[in-house]
């Protein structure tokens, strides 16, 4: 078998192969992973620094309009108390953050798409903005949207779009939605274009330990975030929820010991990859392990996201079972993190955006016709 360092080599290589990728995933051996990873953590602490960016997380609604098959808070489970903040909760939330010093929020919700909703999430986004003498970083994170509201959003003050994939594979998608336009493929690609296409900061991600998901699917994932030239990528496991259609196919799963590692390889061979783009620490892979995201960061990831939630609505927000903290208060949250990542030997970039270097060194801002290569 080739050594660690030549497999880091390959993957540094922009003629990297479909399989030379899905062999470094398919790898089991613990010593090599380890070699993996902590290459990949040199190649982050020497591209971005010893140094993790925060992005305070605010759940701001669970209502949905989808019906996503693995997702605990899709429009159709009866057995979720349904929550929107007002814009004062929302403010104060982002205001914990930037008083904080976290330098940038997410504000993540069920996908909805009334007129009413839009012009509410418009109203925080610049009333937050204002409030924080324009301090506090942005990120959204709210499903499709037409071209229109991601543009008022962006004019708003929000500057970047977390929009995950879930998969490259068309087939794969298909099995995990329902079969109608609201959930479709090709629709979430061309939300991806035209959010890159307004200016914001692109971010997409896969859910790893899917069913039916192969490794060479989760090789392509990795390329099709180079080839759609990303800035952020979140990825996690993903995590059985009992009140979903997907909950069916769990015999079916990878223990979810293998789940989590897979993910910190995913996270290893992305970094390898794309050296200088954000990459965030799954909090579902702490749902697995209790120090899940410092093993992240320590596998290449840079950017952890506090929950900052009001605490009586965060179990209200189960995407998943076992997510962590819904009980914890923010101000508590801060003070575990900082201590488990100064014992790691990172630094906590407070009052930085904490941008990717590669959206600054991005010339090229146009989106690449993605499908044609992979
Ligand atoms: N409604 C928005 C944002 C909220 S969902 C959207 O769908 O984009 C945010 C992410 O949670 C999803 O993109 C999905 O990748 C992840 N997620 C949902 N259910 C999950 C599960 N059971 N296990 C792991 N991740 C899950
Ligand atoms: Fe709704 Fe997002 Fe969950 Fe799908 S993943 S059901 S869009 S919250």
């Amino acid at each position: 078998m080739k050594d660690s360092n030549s497999l880091i080599a390959a993957l540094q290589s922009p003629g990297v192969s479909l399989s030379e990728i899905e062999f470094i995933l398919s790898i089991k051996d613990a010593q090599v992973q380890k070699e993996i990873r902590d290459g990949a953590c040199q190649i982050k602490r020497k591209a971005i620094g010893n140094v993790v960016h925060y992005r305070g997380l605010i759940e701001f609604s669970n209502l949905c309009e989808k019906d996503c098959l693995y997702c605990g808070i899709r429009g159709s489970n009866p057995a979720i108390k349904r929550y929107e903040l007002t814009l004062e909760e929302a403010l104060s939330a982002a205001m914990f953050a930037w008083k904080s010093g976290y330098g940038s929020i997410v504000i993540q919700t069920g996908e909805r798409t009334g007129a009413k909703f839009v012009s509410l999430m418009e109203e925080v986004v610049a009333a937050i903005k204002n409030a924080t003498k324009g301090e506090l970083g942005i990120t959204l994170s709210c499903g499709e949207q037409t071209a229109d509201t991601y543009a008022r959003w962006f004019k708003a003050g929000a500057h970047r779009y977390l929009l995950r994939m879930e998969t490259s594979n068309p087939e794969l998608y298909g099995k995990i939605h329902p079969d109608n336009a609201k959930h479709s493929f090709a629709r979430r690609l061309e939300s991806l274009k035209i959010i890159k296409q307004i200016g914001y900061q692109l971010g997409t991600g896969v859910m790893i330990g899917l069913p039916d998901q192969t490794t060479m699917d989760l090789a392509r994932d990795l390329l099709f975030f180079r080839e759609l030239d990303v800035d952020m990528v979140g990825m996690g496991p993903y995590i059985e929820h009992s009140a979903t259609p997907l909950y069916d196919q769990r015999e079916r799963l990878l223990p979810l010991t293998e789940r989590y590692h897979l993910s910190q390889l995913m996270i290893s061979a992305l970094r390898i990859m794309m050296s200088d783009i954000n990459i965030a620490a799954a909090t579902a892979l702490q749902a697995i392990k209790w120090n899940g995201r410092e093993e992240a960061i320590l596998s290449g990831a840079n950017i952890i996201m506090p929950n900052i939630t009001p605490r009586t609505y965060r179990s209200q927000y189960l995407l998943y079972e076992n997510k962590p903290c819904t009980d914890e208060h923010p101000e508590m949250c801060k003070n575990c993190l900082e201590s488990r990542l100064r014992a790691i030997g990172e630094d906590i970039g407070y009052n930085q955006w904490g941008d990717s270097t590669h959206h600054k060194n991005r010339k090229n801002q146009s989106f690449k016709n993605i499908l044609t290569n992979i």
